[in-house]
């Protein structure tokens, strides 16, 4: 039987495995294909892609894209989208501007609490274009003003913590716009993590194709009542690990996955998506 992990984090976000270890523990864990959700980042596609075929795996281009509706904060996956897409690759850089604006911003805030940080110590660290809350987590840690991650989210970066600073999201029909004109199949991130059951029928007739229905967060309970909802609204099924690497204690690539038929119905979905932008793309 075939698995495959579709859910992905890199160093080209907040993971911290390289595209070749990526390749690497999904070769050991056998698993017949990937795709690589970085947040609001397409940027390490193409390494993985060369990763994994070198590694006899298959690759699926993602990516998860930070949204709302309603206040409250959705994910968006993203498979089988076109990589070099220009539509796409512009919107995600102004959502890389908006998050390092956000660093920078962040960093003042915990300045004027003295806490000497530097925005560049962030960056560096960083070394991606999407930085994020973790990252800052991690350069607190490494310049010895928190202990811990945790201590630097409790005290420093959760929401309405002193250090915290809301993030500018598109909105979730435009992320779901933005992911089809890009030929890619658009996906509700786990939904049992963010309790959005009642944005889901607007999200539906907004053209969502599936829901992961299957993510290291879910019990049980939680999987088969995503089941239940993808069978109604008669969406596709995912589902993967959300590894970061090490940097949320151990790896997770592997410890979540999903039959290699849900892969095949992602990429007849996005064929089907491919082929009706066709004759909206001639002039
Ligand atoms: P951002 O997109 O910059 O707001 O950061 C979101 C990331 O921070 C997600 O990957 C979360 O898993 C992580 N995060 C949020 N809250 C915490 C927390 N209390 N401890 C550790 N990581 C967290
Ligand atoms: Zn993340
Ligand atoms: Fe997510
Ligand atoms: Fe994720």
């Amino acid at each position: 039987m075939k698995f495959a992990d579709l859910h992905l984090h890199s160093h080209f976000s907040d993971g911290t495995y390289l595209p070749a270890e990526l390749a690497a523990h999904a070769q050991r864990c056998r698993l017949a294909a990937i795709a690589l959700t970085d947040h609001d980042s397409v940027e390490g596609c193409p390494e993985t892609a060369l990763a994994c075929a070198a590694a006899g795996v298959e690759f699926i281009a993602g990516t998860e894209l930070t949204a709302e509706q309603d206040e409250s904060e959705l994910h968006l996956l993203g498979y089988f989208i076109d990589m070099q897409n220009p539509t796409l690759l512009t919107r995600i850089a102004r959502c890389q501007a908006v998050r390092q604006d956000r660093i920078r911003e962040m960093v003042a805030r915990l300045n004027r609490l003295k806490v000497p940080l530097s925005a560049e110590a962030v960056f560096a660290l960083a070394n991606c274009q999407a930085p994020g809350r973790p990252h800052v987590a991690r350069a607190l840690v490494k310049a010895k003003l928190c202990s811990s991650l945790d201590e630097a989210f409790e005290r420093f970066l959760k929401r309405n913590r002193p250090a915290w600073v809301p993030k500018f999201k598109m909105s979730a029909v435009e992320a779901i716009g933005l992911i089809h004109q890009a030929e890619g199949v658009a996906v509700l991130a786990h939904p049992g993590l963010n309790r959005t059951d009642d944005v889901i029928p607007s999200l539906v007739e907004a053209g969502l194709d599936g829901i992961e229905c299957f993510h290291t967060k879910h019990s049980t309970a939680t999987s088969e009542h995503y089941l239940e909802l993808a069978d109604r609204f008669d969406l596709l099924v995912t589902g993967g690990s959300d590894c970061h690497g090490l940097s949320k204690g151990k790896p997770l690539i592997g410890t979540v996955k999903v039959p290699y038929q849900h892969v095949e119905k992602l990429r007849a979905r996005a064929a089907e998506i491919k082929a009706a932008a066709l004759p909206r793309a001639r002039p």
